[in-house]
């Protein structure tokens, strides 16, 4: 394992991918689990509800209340929900394939609530972990 100086290695879910993003429980700005958590993609759901509270996906959770990462997976169909899902995707693929390039894993595990999300959310992932992952 990998500790750090202090303890504080391996922090994955702190590093900035996206430099005007969401402010993190952290203090910073745009840190991955901004975006690739089950709380991040809740943000993101409103900030679409505040940008677009017309819309039908707007109305449907303004009306439900309570959102959850499971509406988001469910309604994958759904133009919107398949932003989400790949902003949320990219974010976490392009910080898999940059730490590929530092650790050379044979083999990486994501846990937490969005490993439940299924095979369409790890194929989501795979397209930017493909694309950056360098192959030398
Ligand atoms: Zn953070």
């Amino acid at each position: 394992m990998l500790s750090g100086s202090n303890w504080t290695a391996a922090e994955i879910g702190h590093i900035t991918v996206e430099k005007d993003g969401f402010t993190c429980n952290c203090g910073r700005v745009g840190c991955l689990e901004t975006i690739a958590s089950a709380t991040g993609i809740i943000h993101q759901v409103n900030e679409f509800i505040q940008q677009n509270p017309s819309s039908e996906l707007s109305h449907y959770f303004q009306k439900k209340g309570e959102i959850s990462t499971k509406d988001i997976f469910n309604f994958a169909g759904d133009h919107l929900c398949q932003q989400i899902i790949q902003r949320t995707a990219d974010a976490l693929g392009v910080v898999l394939a940059n730490l590929s390039v530092v650790i050379n894993p044979s083999v990486i595990t994501i846990g937490g609530g969005l490993s439940k999300a299924g095979d369409a959310f790890i194929i989501a992932i795979e397209k930017p972990f493909k694309g950056m992952l360098w192959h030398g």
